[in-house]
């Protein structure tokens, strides 16, 4: 793969959630062309198999193990095959994630309108979110951090120069419409990454996040793009509120996720969010 620098990364145990993915997987690849062995971790094992393979194939070292974030004894019992085949985690990605459409309205503004016809087929107000849809999406996106990071860091808690990377988003920064469940369970995370920053700084591990800007991945495709590959109203919207007018491609991430892993490159740069997003969260819209 093409990296952007190399950072040297022999000897390390790299966990990677949400690795079958299109973004982490890409992590995962960059830390294995660095030296890391890496484990990576996915609901889907199929998925987290052939990334596994991919680095293996490119000469790394990598463990693809099902996992599931939300589940405190399937981590464990992936913790245990990562203890047993790649030895103790020093640097863990946190980056299963995304929206749902059952924690989405369908329309931005809610219109008197609507509510005054009553139902309508597609149509779900703000009264109509379904609690339960809230609670995944937030659980997925929350606890699918904090959980893993209860797991993990226990291996690195002892040892030196240890690194949690969260994945954030720019709805974080300012929710985006229609997804309150998202834009909240990410706050969440931009706000975990700073208070797990402070109450680990006494045990030499760093936290920070990345939050990426737009990348077309499987969670946002459909969201993105019509049937026949146009744009959708949606992501035109994206796009004019992007200075640089496109979407990212994940090789972009690459560079900070090595600069943020590296200890001799951030060694001091501890709870901070990195916005990797071509000018959107620095845009006012005017
Ligand atoms: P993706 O859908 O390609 O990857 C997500 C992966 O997480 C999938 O492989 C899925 O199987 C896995 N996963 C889902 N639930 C899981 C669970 N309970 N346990 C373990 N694994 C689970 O999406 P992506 O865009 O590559 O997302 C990666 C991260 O980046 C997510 O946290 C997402 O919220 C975040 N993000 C993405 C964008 C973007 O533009 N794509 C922007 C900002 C943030």
């Amino acid at each position: 793969m093409n990296l952007p620098f190399k950072i040297d990364l022999h000897g390390k145990v790299a966990v990677v959630t949400g690795a079958g993915g299109v973004i982490c997987s890409n992590f995962a690849k960059a830390l294995g062309a660095c030296g890391a062995k890496v484990a990576v971790l996915d609901l889907n094992k199929k998925s987290a198999d052939l990334v596994a393979q991919e680095i293996t194939e490119a000469g790394g070292q990598a463990v693809g193990v099902e996992a599931n974030v939300l589940e405190v004894a399937s981590l464990k019992g992936a913790r245990q095959i990562v203890r047993d085949q790649l030895g103790l985690c020093d640097i863990l990605i946190n980056g299963a994630g995304g929206n749902h459409p059952k924690g989405t309205t369908s329309k931005e503004y809610l219109d008197s309108k609507d509510l005054a016809a009553g139902e309508q087929e597609g149509l779900v107000t703000f009264f109509d979110l379904d609690p339960q849809g809230i609670e995944f999406v937030f659980n997925l996106n929350f606890l699918g951090t904090l959980l893993p990071t209860q797991v993990f860091l226990k291996d690195m808690v002892g040892k030196k120069d240890g690194v949690i990377l969260n994945i954030s988003s720019m709805n974080a920064f300012t929710p985006l419409t229609k997804i309150p469940a998202y834009s909240g369970a990410k706050a969440a995370v931009s706000n975990f990454t700073q208070w797990l920053a402070v109450h680990l700084s006494k045990v030499d591990v760093r936290v920070n996040a990345i939050a990426p800007g737009f990348f077309v991945t499987n969670q946002n495709r459909n969201m993105l793009f019509n049937a026949d590959g146009s744009t959708t109203e949606r992501a035109a919207k994206i796009l004019n509120a992007t200075p640089m007018g496109r979407f990212g491609e994940c090789e972009e991430l690459t560079g900070t996720l090595l600069w943020l892993v590296d200890h001799k490159a951030s060694g001091f740069v501890n709870g901070v969010v990195v916005p990797v997003d071509g000018g959107f969260s620095a845009y006012s819209g005017v």
